[in-house]
């Protein structure tokens, strides 16, 4: 059968599709075979949209500095999490005995397939779930332990930005609203101050002020993850829990807001615990990588080094499974399938 495959991932068109339509704003800007497009795209557009597709290097980098490790802000020791019994459904053990550290100014990425505890690892830092052994210290406070008040004072250091900023956006707030309930709820400053903090955020995230009235769903996709990460960062958290903050983006936002990312990180130096799916976009961002595998970090190291020589056949299936934005690379590893 014929197949018309609509995607924004290059590595999947350059996997599968014969023939390719590149469309901007309601227009075809450029169609040809998969190879010739790739190999010389004619349009400034195409050409724009192949460059932005993070990709895995093929070797080490020889010029990697490694970060000097400040506190450790994040510390999971031997964590576990077993989703109790529902009817009808046996009890699960999503994360088992995890050991992992972020330290300040870090930014270490997780990875692995799906629903192998990515998501349910960020929420046990950050006491959204409950590990059900182990211990999990934010800035040295042990979460199980700790009184309620101190709780309050460390959910500030601590902020979370989530894959869908569409549904974790509440709709009925402008978004500047939803930048200013942080501050608000802990008090900070003036009402005045919050104002103009807001509109420090709103700027810091590249977003005009006159966006502040709008509500999420008269925003593009790319705008209100913007807003989430203003959002996330109103407190100046010293820690930030981003769990596939990129991946309902187009390619071309997704780079604007990885590289809007990365330039924030640096300056404001918080930790950060990057989970993705996408190893190319982890590569891009974090300084260390952890792999999971149904719930057990199976390697962990710094990212340059598990992604060109990965010590695990698991790391190495993930890494092969990327999708490459090379239909020359398609067939070569189509004839070894074969
Ligand atoms: P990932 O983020 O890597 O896709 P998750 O942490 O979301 O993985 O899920 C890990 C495993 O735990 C999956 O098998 C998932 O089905 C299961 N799981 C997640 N949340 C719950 C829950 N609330 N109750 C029961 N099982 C869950």
């Amino acid at each position: 059968m014929g197949i018309l495959l609509i995607t924004h991932n290059m590595g999947v068109v350059a996997q599968h599709a014969d023939r390719v339509v590149v469309l901007r704003n309601g227009n075809v800007v450029e169609t040809d075979t998969a190879h010739s497009l790739f190999d010389a795209p004619e349009h400034a557009y195409t050409r724009a949209l192949l460059a932005a597709v993070p990709r895995l290097p093929e070797h080490a980098s020889t010029t990697v500095a490694e970060k000097p490790a400040g506190d450790v802000v994040l510390e999971l020791d031997k964590v576990g999490v077993t989703y109790p019994a529902r009817r009808g459904t046996a009890a699960f053990r999503a994360v088992d005995s995890v050991d992992l550290t972020v330290h300040a100014g870090e930014v270490v990425g997780l990875v692995g397939e799906s629903g192998s505890g990515k998501s349910t690892l960020g929420r046990v830092a950050i006491g959204l779930v409950q590990a059900t052994s182990g211990r999990v210290s934010v800035e040295g406070q042990d979460l199980s332990s700790i009184s309620a008040t101190r709780l309050r004072t460390l959910r500030r250091d601590v902020a979370f930005v989530q894959q869908d900023p569409a549904t974790s956006l509440d709709p009925r707030l402008s978004v500047g609203a939803s930048v200013r309930e942080p501050l608000d709820v802990h008090s900070v400053g003036t009402p005045a101050e919050r104002r103009k903090r807001v509109l420090d955020l709103f700027d810091a995230v590249r977003l005009p002020a006159a966006l502040t009235d709008r509500f999420p769903h008269q925003l593009s996709g790319g705008q209100r993850q913007r807003v989430a990460l203003a959002r996330a960062l109103a407190l100046a958290p010293r820690l930030l829990i981003a769990d596939e903050p990129t991946s309902a983006l187009d390619v071309s936002v997704q780079a604007e807001v990885l590289d809007l990312f990365a330039e924030i990180q640096r300056e404001l130096g918080f930790a950060c615990l990057f989970i993705s799916h996408d190893l190319a976009v982890v590569h891009q961002v974090a300084d260390r990588v952890v792999v999971l595998q149904s719930g057990v970090i199976v390697e962990t190291g710094p990212v340059d080094t598990v992604f060109t020589s990965p010590r695990e056949p698991y790391t190495r299936a993930l890494i092969d499974a990327v999708p490459v934005p090379d239909p020359a690379r398609r067939r070569h590893h189509a004839a070894l399938a074969v």
